[in-house]
């Protein structure tokens, strides 16, 4: 068999722009070789439809191993009593919660889109929004924090069977025993999605979602620093509150309507060679380096977004309590789309951005999306936070000058080489 050098050179290409790119995307992170590789593996060949033990495919005995280590590592890292490690992603680990409890046509309760909220939480352009009848809290004009007395009202109005909390842009913490209060108020299920901050509250440096909300769910690619992926997870399980039995009387319990929702609901065969690497990931971050990462982290994002405000940057909310920072450009009179554009030419990868109550659409923007996760596992530390602040702002006061882009890519190039990015890949 040949080698297919066309896509393995374009693997080679993808692995340069990396290392020689400043990487600010909010969502992505550099994981580990050992998890990077371990999701090239034979674990890839298997069909393994059911759950560890009740496989509905015989020679499973392999993939058992690696799917419970996966259950039990993540189970100890959140103090948990349920997981499942199959969503293929953080999109099916949110259809599969809406699947178990919803019933085409129930409200839900989510943040919405356009403050920081995410597709799967009732976009009209999303199964969550078609299938459901979505409705939606704020951040507030003044401060840009979550609108509790607003969600507690739009609860109290629309009588949601799910609120979910969590974010895809939302640099604050949650008051998660607040939106608990506001949703046993009007009977409703509470999940947060935690896609975004969990490798920091893994490290229990954010409050702990877990002990209010009845479902939590998370990507794990994210600052969790694993392969693609998604999970679900409960620190109590409970018996359903929709009155489900099974054959014998008996009420079923949530974990078994999760499980139930993942596979057969939404998916067939787990990709039981990612879930390996989810276990190495997994494993990972119960180790005392992920601690050090973590805390840098938060380091990290408050020092840049300090250096930010010093040039005259608009943060939303005044800063970050996690890892990420939302910008918003109106008073510098450029355009998110804009600014992506021009800092991609200087090898600034940044995602742009709608900012609360913004007057351009999604594919404009006012703002743009930045967090530290990824360059912090590259190395970064506080003191080199001015510098990324200096290179955005270079960019962006000349936003049109081409020359001036690739004076300032020379300077980003050379500056990432001092963070070797998977040396071992020569
Ligand atoms: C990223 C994200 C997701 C979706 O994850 P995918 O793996 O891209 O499907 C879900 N919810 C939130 C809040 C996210 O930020």
């Amino acid at each position: 068999m040949h080698k297919d050098h066309l896509v393995f050179d374009l693997f080679k290409e993808e692995l340069q722009r990396q290392r020689r790119g400043m990487e600010l995307i909010a969502s992505e992170n550099f994981t580990s070789l050992q998890v990077m590789q371990g999701m090239g593996n034979v674990m890839t060949n298997k069909y393994a439809e059911g759950y560890p033990g009740k496989r509905y495919y015989a020679g499973c005995e392999v993939v058992d191993q690696t799917e419970q280590l996966a259950i039990d590592r993540l189970c100890k890292i959140f103090n948990l009593a349920y997981a499942n490690v199959q969503p293929h992603s953080g999109a099916q680990a949110n259809a599969a919660v809406a699947l178990a409890v919803l019933k085409p046509g129930d409200s839900i309760l989510g943040l919405d889109l356009s403050m920081g909220g995410h597709l799967t939480h009732g976009s009209p352009v999303n199964y969550s929004g078609k299938l459901y009848v979505a409705h939606f809290y704020g951040v507030t004009r003044e401060e840009g924090r979550v609108d509790y007395d607003m969600l507690e009202a739009k609860a109290k109005e629309v009588k949601p069977k799910l609120i979910i909390c969590g974010a895809s842009a939302y640099s604050r913490d949650w008051d998660y025993e607040r939106i608990r209060k506001s949703a046993d108020a009007v009977g409703a299920l509470l999940m947060a999605d935690i896609a975004h901050p969990a490798g920091l509250i893994a490290k229990r440096l954010l409050n702990d979602p877990f002990d209010h909300c009845h479902i939590v769910t998370s990507t794990t690619h994210k600052t969790l620093r694993g392969p693609r992926g998604g999970i679900i997870m409960m620190r109590k399980d409970f018996e359903n509150p929709f009155g489900l039995k099974d054959n014998k009387g008996n009420i079923r319990m949530m974990s078994h309507l999760l499980d139930m929702a993942v596979f057969p609901g939404i998916q067939g065969g787990p990709l039981e060679h990612i879930i390996a690497a989810k276990a190495i990931a997994f494993g990972e971050i119960l180790s005392d380096e992920f601690t050090i990462y973590a805390k840098q982290i938060i380091q990290n994002a408050q020092s840049f977004s300090k250096a930010l405000l010093s040039k005259g940057y608009n943060i939303v909310s005044g800063g970050t309590d996690n890892h990420l920072v939302l910008v918003d450009l109106r008073n510098k009179n450029i355009s998110g789309k804009k600014a992506e554009q021009a800092l991609v030419k200087a090898d600034i990868t940044v995602n742009k951005n709608m900012v609360p109550y913004d007057d351009k659409s999604a594919f404009i923007t006012s703002g743009i999306r930045l967090g530290v996760q990824a360059l912090t596992t590259r190395g970064m530390m506080e003191n080199d936070m001015p510098f990324l602040a200096q290179a955005i702002d270079d960019v962006l006061k000349n936003v049109d000058d081409e020359n001036n882009m690739l004076q300032v890519k020379n300077r980003v190039n050379e500056f990432m080489k001092q963070y070797p990015l998977y040396p071992e890949l020569g």
